[in-house]
């Protein structure tokens, strides 16, 4: 029997499939410890809706863990000071964690460690995090791929770990002066801005699996990108605190329903945004694509303030800068477009409209918002080409033919019939009264015209295109 260990979490609110947690219980006594870090508590990527998930679903971890006679001990204040006094009070011979990627995660860690060390006490970094680690899937040459196709044939051909076994009974060690404390979820920055969020913790996340894998995922194919369908997991906001384990929800959705492919791929994808924030960490804040640097952005902050608050004139947008703001979440398919609208059509930075969604979703993650992104804005790994504009009235046409998904987000199209929804702007002015929705006083004109905009925004990335 070896000594205490430490189990520090972060990202991996879980009890089942949780490599690091095994670890930490290999030994004679295990202390659990979360700490909230005032940086991403405070910072500039921090959003109220993720604190106030998080807060709730380390609640709930910590009743589960307390079941299994496992304190959790929380507190808030900079890891690299709190993380080595902890270990020292608990008398751990070792600490714990599931691997974390970003170039933040990573200089935090380094920090940790190097506290750590002064006394003697290691930092074991383990998988969980993904289904997949970087350096796991790599080309021939042992390089990172940038492109995804053939990094998912590599991912499919890649030996997983195997799930680690639920652990039961645990010898917990309770540690004076560090007894759960959470914050007061009414305290500022805990106070959610959505309306609703998803129901915190393992145990409603694992809910939501089981009944994914009954039902939505037989016919992912088919209605995923369907606006109103309804037709994806919803399990991401799950996938990113790690109330679910990606390599779990692989697994089973692998051996529920040949149909599940569409759906393993975009876990691959979530994968390959977190091996390309790794090996390339610049994209945090720069184009993937360095050439891209040059592109000169507009400043026009009274566009950027339309596009956030839905008051472009195109009810696909709007609609789904609305849905965002009620729900902290946003369909993938709307992800896509509003953010090619904001970068093609309004030529604004995608750091900006990045910033924003990090500040409302609940699913925020730095690797899939940033690749999703540099995808929209051209500038990334794997990305669209820099003439592919979205139009958003076909898209809305192709993907809300209904105007169900309209209709829910903009009461004021409510009465709009279903050929005019997505270009209300081309009804007459008797059927906009019939309507009761007059352009340019119940719903606003749109603010650039999708075959000028298309113009500019081919002659402007033309003009900064790689390779001139
Ligand atoms: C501009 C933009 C920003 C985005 N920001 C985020 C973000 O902050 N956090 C986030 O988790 N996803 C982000 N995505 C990816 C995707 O939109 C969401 O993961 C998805 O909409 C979540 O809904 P779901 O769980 O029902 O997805 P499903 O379709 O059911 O997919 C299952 C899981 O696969 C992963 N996934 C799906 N699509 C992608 C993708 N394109 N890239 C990476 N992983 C994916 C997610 O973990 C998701 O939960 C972004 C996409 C774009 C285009």
């Amino acid at each position: 029997m070896t000594g205490t260990r430490l189990a520090w979490f972060r990202r991996d609110l879980r009890i089942h499939d949780n490599p690091m947690l095994a670890e930490a219980a290999k030994g004679g006594a295990v202390a659990a410890l979360f700490v909230f870090d005032a940086r991403l508590l405070r910072g500039a990527r921090a959003s109220a809706n993720r604190n106030a998930f998080l807060l709730a679903s380390l609640s709930k971890l910590a009743a589960t863990l307390a079941e299994r006679g496992v304190p959790l001990h929380v507190t808030t204040g900079d890891p690299a000071a709190i993380v080595p006094h902890v270990a020292a009070e608990a008398g751990a011979e070792s600490v714990h964690v599931s691997r974390d990627y970003s170039p933040f995660a990573r200089a935090r860690d380094a920090a940790v460690s190097e506290a750590l060390a002064g006394n003697g006490i290691t930092l074991t970094s383990h998988p969980g995090t993904l289904i997949s680690e970087p350096g796991d899937v790599t080309k021939r040459d042992g390089g990172p791929y940038s492109v995804f196709t053939p990094f998912y044939r590599r991912w499919q051909a890649t030996n997983r770990r195997k799930p680690v076994d639920l652990l039961a009974q645990l010898d917990g060690l309770a540690i004076p002066g560090y007894e759960t404390a959470l914050p007061d979820p009414g305290q500022p920055g805990f106070q959610p801005t959505a309306e609703a969020l998803p129901t915190a913790g393992e145990t409603a996340a694992r809910g939501r699996l089981d009944r994914w894998l009954d039902g939505g995922i037989a016919h992912y194919e088919d209605e995923r990108n369907f606006l109103a369908a309804g037709g994806t997991s919803r399990l991401s906001a799950d996938l990113h605190f790690g109330l679910l384990s990606p390599l779990e929800v692989a697994a089973r959705s692998e051996a529920t329903t040949a149909a599940s492919a569409g759906f393993l791929a975009q876990l691959a994808w979530r994968d390959f945004y977190h091996h390309v924030l790794w090996h390339f960490s610049h994209v945090v804040s720069e184009p993937f694509n360095r050439k891209y640097a040059a592109l000169e952005w507009r400043d026009a902050p009274g566009d950027l303030d339309a596009w956030k608050a839905g008051e472009t004139g195109y009810p696909i947008v709007d609609a789904a800068m609305r849905e965002l703001l009620a729900t902290g979440y946003m369909h993938n398919r709307a992800r896509m477009i509003t953010a090619s609208f904001l970068t093609k059509h309004l030529l604004i930075d995608w750091r900006e409209g990045e910033a924003h969604f990090l500040r409302h979703l609940v699913d925020g993650d730095i690797a899939n918002n940033n690749g999703g992104w540099q995808w929209a804005a051209s500038t990334g790994t794997d990305a669209a080409p820099y003439f592919r504009v979205f139009n958003p009235v076909r898209q809305g046409q192709r993907f809300d033919a209904d105007g169900d998904y309209v209709r829910t987000w903009l009461p004021a199209l409510a009465n709009v019939p279903a050929r005019a929804m997505h270009s209300p702007w081309e009804m007459t002015p008797d059927e906009q009264q019939a309507a009761r929705c007059i352009i340019g006083r119940d719903y606003p004109a749109p603010m650039v015209d999708h075959a000028e905009a298309r113009q500019r925004a081919l002659a402007h990335y033309g003009d900064t295109r790689p390779g001139r």
